[in-house]
């Protein structure tokens, strides 16, 4: 990516650095060049960061593990995918992020997740790393008991990786409670401790109250400060809502909750439309199909006949749901879900605010394009950060082994959310980047890490 920005001296050379030296990485070029862009005036008012060479020490990952993971089939056949561990950053405390299984996996899309965790988790002002890790093994179609041999073998060679004050994983795609369970019975067994080296536990086993809801709530609770700020609110908005997981569920259900209106969902074969809104009991019927019995979101419409259904378009094109008349948007599934394209369709269809659920789930030039049309974009390094506060919430629970209660919990996340949402602010209009929330994400969250890492020394 170049703009005016990234055309800075030191930013253009460490990106083609950068291009040169991990030529097949383009997912974590992407994030890179999206946080590279915003840094040229705070180089230029801190010299102490290129002094250091903080930037070319950033990109580079601490650690990044690549392993075999043998796993048997119920009808005996043996099958080997790949395991990853990028534990990128620790300056701010023990390396935390999701673990990702999804066919798509591999070591780009790991590094661009573990990159934006970083920031992500700087921003939320709690003692956490960035990390990210996962597999390709793709658990669709797999049995429960196909899915748990995968996660002990999986587990048989992270566990020596990580520890509650060296690395702390929790869920992502295709990683949710029950895969967690999995994973941390293992991890138990191996080594004769229960600890909270998991984030994302069953609340009977260290679990947080509100730690599955979280990353929607706080996504929604982001798009209502934007709103706020501007003198708006959600409330009876229609909203589009993309995914149909973890933090698309969530999603809807806050903004019911807040009185506005969810009308679409989707998944990787298709989405669904429904003009007269997902209500609270539309959406028990969607948590049942997802999470019990693991069908395709065009069931919705078989039950519900206000709704229809649409396939996905192919890999790259516009999709029809983003054209749709809405005032409000959360991609909740996955990265580049929204082109330039879908962008335009968007800000003529009426939207308003984009709140990111999904991890950079916006092609820069769809960023580009909401940000000209006028739409409040909340970045998926802050808008999508109430999952990990809560991990880390979790974190200090199993620490003082003592259970916070939802309406606690809900309340820290409400504050850490204002509070992202402001030091966002202030930072972008700090740094004369007005109210852009993405450069004022990438600025906040960089200042606090690479202070930290100056703190440090050379490491
Ligand atoms: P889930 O596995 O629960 O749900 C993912 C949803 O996205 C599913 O509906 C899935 O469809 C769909 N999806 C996945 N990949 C694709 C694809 N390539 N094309 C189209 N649809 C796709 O995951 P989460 O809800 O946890 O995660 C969703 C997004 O939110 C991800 O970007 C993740 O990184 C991000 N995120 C999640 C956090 C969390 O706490 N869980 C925290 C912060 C960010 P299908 O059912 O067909 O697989």
């Amino acid at each position: 990516m170049t703009t005016a920005a990234t055309e800075h001296p030191l930013v253009r050379d460490v990106l083609d650095t950068l291009e040169k030296r991990d030529p097949n990485q383009p997912e974590f070029h992407q994030a890179v060049g999206e946080v590279l862009d915003s840094l040229g005036p705070v180089l230029d008012r801190h010299p102490e960061y290129p002094a250091a060479n903080i930037v070319k020490r950033i990109l580079e990952p601490e650690r990044a593990l690549q392993f075999r993971v043998p796993w048997q089939d119920d009808a005996g056949a043996v099958h080997v995918s790949r395991g990853f561990r990028i534990e990128f950053n620790s300056a701010l405390g023990p390396y935390k992020g999701g673990l990702r299984f999804h066919p798509s996996v591999n070591m780009s899309i790991l590094k661009f997740l573990a990159f934006e965790q970083i920031f992500k988790n700087a921003l939320t002002g709690l003692p956490i790393g960035g990390g990210k890790g996962g597999s390709d093994f793709d658990p669709r179609g797999k049995s429960a008991s196909e899915v748990m041999r995968f996660c002990q073998s999986f587990m048989t060679e992270l566990y020596r990786h990580i520890g509650p004050d060296t690395d702390v994983p929790a869920g992502d795609i295709g990683v949710g409670g029950r895969e967690i369970g999995y994973m941390f019975g293992q991890y138990k067994r191996i080594t004769n401790t229960f600890t909270g080296v998991l984030t994302g536990r069953g609340q009977d086993w260290g679990g947080s109250e509100l730690r599955p809801e979280a990353t929607g709530y706080g996504a929604v609770y982001f798009a209502a400060e934007m709103l706020a700020v501007n003198g708006g609110s959600l409330e009876g908005m229609d909203c589009l809502v993309s995914g149909s997981g973890n933090v698309a569920q969530f999603t809807c259900r806050k903004l019911i909750e807040l009185g506005a209106r969810p009308i679409t969902l989707s998944d990787s074969a298709g989405w669904i439309h429904d003009p007269e809104g997902i209500t609270e009991e539309k959406l028990q019927f969607v948590m049942d199909l997802k999470n019990v019995r693991r069908g395709r979101i065009a069931e919705y419409c078989e039950h519900f006949s206000s709704a229809t259904w649409s396939p996905a378009p192919a890999s790259g094109k516009a999709n029809a749901l983003w054209a749709l008349p809405a005032q409000a948007a959360f991609p909740s599934a996955t990265q580049n879900e929204i082109n330039g394209d879908d962008a335009a369709a968007m800000v003529a269809g009426g939207v308003t605010v984009v709140s990111e659920g999904a991890n950079m789930p916006t092609t820069p030039q769809a960023q580009q394009v909401l940000v000209d049309g006028g739409v409040l974009l909340g970045p998926a390094k802050a808008a999508n950060a109430g999952g990990v506060a809560v991990s880390a919430l979790e974190m200090a629970q199993a620490s003082q082994r003592v259970p916070w209660t939802a309406e606690q919990v809900d309340e820290h996340l409400k504050s850490i959310m204002r509070r992202i949402h402001s030091d966002c602010l202030e930072a972008a209009q700090t740094y004369g980047f007005g109210s852009d929330y993405r450069h004022g994400a990438n600025i906040a969250g960089f200042k606090k890490v690479a202070g930290a890492m100056l703190d440090h020394g050379l490491v």
